[in-house]
Formats: structure tokens, C-alpha cells, sequence
């Protein structure tokens, strides 16, 4: 017996999620918070990570970080929480939850990879609706979907990664009327939308859940990610989570980060200044057509964006090449927000390569 033989063909023609190489790189290409806590911070962590009960499993439910993530996000005490290994393990969890035979999940292209490939691991039939050229929704598009496909779960990213726009509002409280299954939408990029959210909508929605991430505001190295809803949606997806699938290092490093809380949203802030000094720059160079974003990145378009990507490689800069990834995606890239000497040495790599152009 081969693996061919006995792995999935939808599995077998899949290629794992590729991570670059950023050894000795200012790297700009994964939506990191290139701010550690401060020293005093992160002294006071070592000691409470040196008490840590390793020997223990962790709290199956890691309470303390839930009532944390409550205090430090104001979630109102009437919706669930239930916590992932990032919020890809949630996406994840969803996905199994709802994959009946010949089910389908509905998402938006382009949008974050892993909406497709995780439909591809649990067997559910995925569907993607092409955004507009300028990234917006194509409602009608959407509404035509929905009405086809009757897909069981859509997934909607607001901000939209890779293109880091948020969707028209209005538009996604319609798609959430006309949808006949479960809506999640992804604030993964909340911390920069300057307090764009749906949160409150889980009130008049009974189809809608939330899905949060700690990992865009400073604590990717953690794996935490959070879901919030009605009890009686977060009750059946706990059951398909595995028992102890927080950390008990996580558990511990993630309620003291959260206790400071104001820290991680004061870097957030900083970022979102250096947000927009990177936008106008892009947008002053010539040939470079920079998206507006709401998120600690920023998508550009330039003639030939392959040679431009190779360039700042091999200048020590790693960013996203996204070309080829999807149609409307011709020749752009993305840059994560850095620290600001990360960005001006972007912005001098990124001005070389272009003179070299003309
Ligand atoms: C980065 C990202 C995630 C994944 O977050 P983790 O919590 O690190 O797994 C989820 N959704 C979107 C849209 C993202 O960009």
C-alpha cells in the first residue's frame, strides 16, 4: 500500500501553505507587529512562564484567558468565546462542523487562502465569487451565489486579506439576510480598522459569528485566535475541539499580554501613523498603484512585480509576492507595516529598484 493509493486525490493534488525563508531579512511579508512588550513587560513574563505548570495538562477551557479576552475587548457576557490555535484551527473547526456530504462554503476572491484550502480538507465544496477589479464587493455577484449555491457557511474577512480594503457594510448586512446558512465574518485585522467591526450585529443576526486573532496585534507567536457567538453555535463547534488546544504557555503569556492590553493597542496605533506615511509614499512613486487599507498592510500594483519582488530579496527585504495567486491580483504585491526604519528601508529598496526600471 502507497500513499497514493490511500491519501485523498483532493489532498494529494494539494501543495502544503509555503512559508519563505526570513533569516537575516527585515521581513514584511507575514502581518507580524514588529514591536516585542516592553522590557519591564516582558521581564515580569519570564518569571510567570518559569512557574508555569508544564507538567500539567492546561485548563481545558483556559478560563482566565477567556474572561481576559472579555475584559480587554468589552465582549458583552451574553455571547460565547471559544478559543483556537489560532484562528485558523477555528476556521478549521467550523468547517468540519458544518461539512455535510455535498455542502458548501462561499467565500470571495481574492481573499485569505485558507477559506479554500480548509474547505479542501474537510471535504466541503468551495465556491469563490470574484471581488470587483477595484476590490470591493460585487454584491449582486454575491446575492446570485447565495442563491444558487445555497452554500451552508460563508466566509467573509473584513478587512479582506490579501487586499486589505473593508467591505461596503450595508452589502454584507444584506448578504447576511439573503445567506441560508452560517456567515463568519474574520476580523483578524480588527486593531487597525479604527473600530470597524460586526460585533454588535450578533444581536440582530442569528447566522452570524465572529472570528478575532491575536495574532495581527503583536502575539502571532502565541496561536490565538477566538471565536464569538451565540451560545447555541459555539456549544456544537466545542465539541469538535480538541481538549487541550491552548498551551499552557499560551495560556500564561497570553492573559498577562491581554492585562496589558493598552500596550498592544498603543503599538497598534504607531502602525496604523506608519500605515498611512507608507501609503502616501507608495503613492507618490511612479508606476505604483497603491490600495487603501485598514489593515497593518498595504497592496500595490507595478509594471512588473515578479523583478521588483526578486529585487528587494536579494536587498534583504521580504515582502508578498502575489502575483499569479489570482487574475485581479496581476502584478501586485504586499508589504506588512513595519517599524518605521523597516518601512524607510522598504521604501529605499523599493525606490532603487524602480530607478533601475527607467
Ligand atoms: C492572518 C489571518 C488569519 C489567521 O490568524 P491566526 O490566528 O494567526 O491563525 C485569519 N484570517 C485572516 C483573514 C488572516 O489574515
Amino acid at each position: 500500500m502507497t500513499p497514493d493509493q490511500l491519501i485523498r486525490p483532493e489532498i494529494q493534488r494539494l501543495s502544503a501553505y509555503h512559508v519563505a525563508d526570513a533569516t537575516g531579512m527585515v521581513k514584511l511579508d507575514a502581518m507580524e507587529n514588529p514591536y516585542l512588550l516592553p522590557d519591564d513587560l516582558r521581564a515580569e513574563l519570564a518569571v510567570k512562564l518559569g512557574e508555569a505548570a508544564i507538567n500539567r495538562y492546561p485548563d481545558p477551557h483556559a478560563a482566565a484567558v477567556q474572561n481576559a479576552l472579555r475584559q480587554a475587548f468589552s465582549i458583552d457576557p451574553g455571547y460565547a468565546v471559544m478559543l483556537g490555535n489560532g484562528s485558523d484551527e477555528l476556521i478549521q473547526i467550523v468547517a468540519s462542523a458544518l461539512a455535510k456530504p455535498g455542502a458548501t462554503l462561499l467565500s470571495v476572491e481574492p481573499s485569505f487562502v485558507m477559506y479554500r484550502m480548509i474547505a479542501e480538507f474537510t471535504g466541503l465544496r468551495y465556491v469563490g465569487v470574484p471581488l470587483r477589479p477595484d476590490f470591493s464587493l460585487d454584491e449582486a455577484a454575491m446575492l446570485d451565489a447565495i442563491e444558487r449555491e445555497q452554500p451552508e457557511l460563508v466566509f467573509l474577512a473584513y478587512p479582506n486579506n490579501p487586499t486589505g480594503n473593508v467591505f461596503e457594510r450595508a452589502a454584507i448586512e444584506r448578504i447576511l439576510a439573503a445567506a441560508p446558512g452560517l456567515v463568519v465574518i474574520d476580523e483578524a485585522y480588527h486593531a487597525f480598522a479604527g473600530g470597524l467591526s460586526f460585533i454588535a450585529d450578533l444581536a440582530r443576526f442569528d447566522n452570524l459569528v465572529l472570528l478575532r486573532t491575536v495574532s495581527k496585534l503583536g502575539l502571532a507567536g502565541l496561536r490565538l485566535g477566538y471565536m464569538v457567538g451565540k451560545p447555541g453555535w459555539i456549544k456544537e463547534f466545542d465539541k469538535i475541539r480538541l481538549p487541550y488546544n491552548i498551551n499552557v504557555l499560551t495560556q500564561v503569556a497570553a492573559k498577562f499580554a491581554l492585562d496589558h492590553v493598552a500596550v498592544l493597542e498603543h503599538q497598534a496605533g504607531l502602525l496604523v501613523e506608519e500605515r498611512a506615511r507608507l501609503m502616501s509614499a507608495l503613492s507618490a512613486l511612479h508606476g505604483v498603484q497603491a490600495f487603501p487599507s485598514d489593515a497593518n498592510f498595504i497592496l500595490f500594483r507595478l509594471p512588473d512585480a515578479a523583478k521588483v519582488f526578486t529585487g528587494l530579496k536579494r536587498r534583504g527585504i521580504l515582502i508578498k509576492n502575489l502575483h499569479g495567486g489570482h487574475p485581479l491580483l496581476d502584478n501586485c504585491l504586499r508589504v506588512t507595516v513595519g517599524a518605521p526604519l523597516e518601512n524607510d528601508a522598504f521604501l529605499a529598496a523599493l525606490r532603487n529598484e524602480l530607478e533601475l526600471d527607467n
